[in-house]
């Protein structure tokens, strides 16, 4: 299978109303500029540092998120271009988006990460946290920041039911807070599992290797 062949292939099992956002850490902007050729204009990655390489080779209507844990004095970098941080973890980093995005004279539009796999995991506010940093957030005034959905990923495993438990448990989150304030996006799901996720009310999905194939990190 070659690019063009496995980004039509996933186009054509997304419902209407699911966004695809097309993760190309690792792959070349060769790679990104032929996807993006194909129509694809949401792209995903994970990276600061690889994020800054790519940013001014490629065309600049593409709506970059970063997806990636973030460390507060890089917000700086990305914050005059990047569409979607979906991997807000805290509130000091909200706080600093806000403020980067300010200096931009721009609002920045992130998601909050929530972990809802059963492994260790470093990054992602627990359920607790998340309503917290969302309920504090709605009394806030942090002016640049726009907190439009919840991001997560399930285990790693080939057990499908312990994934879909994983997955509702956010989507029940993202009803509970779309209560509180409307909620857009519900992003859940990458090549392994997307068909799951959206099964279980994702309307985002991340998908890197599906469409651009294996990622070789000894590169
Ligand atoms: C790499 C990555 C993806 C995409 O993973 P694939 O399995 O290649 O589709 C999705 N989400 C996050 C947060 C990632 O880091």
């Amino acid at each position: 299978m070659d690019i063009k062949e496995n980004y039509t292939a996933i186009k054509n099992q997304l419902p209407l109303g699911v966004q695809l956002v097309a993760v190309s850490k690792t792959h070349p902007v060769e790679a990104v500029q032929q996807v993006y050729n194909l129509g694809q204009k949401v792209f995903g990655e994970n990276k600061v540092q690889e994020l800054m390489e790519k940013y001014p080779l490629l065309p600049k209507d593409i709506e970059w998120h970063l997806i990636g844990h973030l460390q507060t004095n890089k917000v700086k970098y990305i914050a005059p271009f990047i569409d979607t941080i979906q991997s807000v973890d805290s509130e000091k980093l909200l706080a600093e988006i806000s403020k980067e995005a300010g200096k931009n004279n721009r609002i920045i539009k992130v998601l909050l990460q929530v972990k809802i796999a059963a492994e260790e995991t470093k990054f992602g506010l627990e359920i607790d946290e998340a309503k917290a940093l969302f309920q504090k957030y709605i009394d806030g005034k942090l002016s640049n920041v726009e907190i439009t959905g919840l991001m997560g990923m399930a285990t790693f495993t080939d057990d499908e039911e312990q994934v879909k438990r994983e997955f509702l448990v956010l989507k029940g989150l993202f009803d509970e807070l779309n209560q509180l304030k409307t909620l857009k996006t519900l992003s859940m799901g990458m090549s392994d599992d997307f068909p799951a996720a959206i099964e279980c009310g994702a309307n985002s999905v991340r998908v890197g290797s599906a469409i651009f194939g294996r990622r070789d990190y000894s590169k």
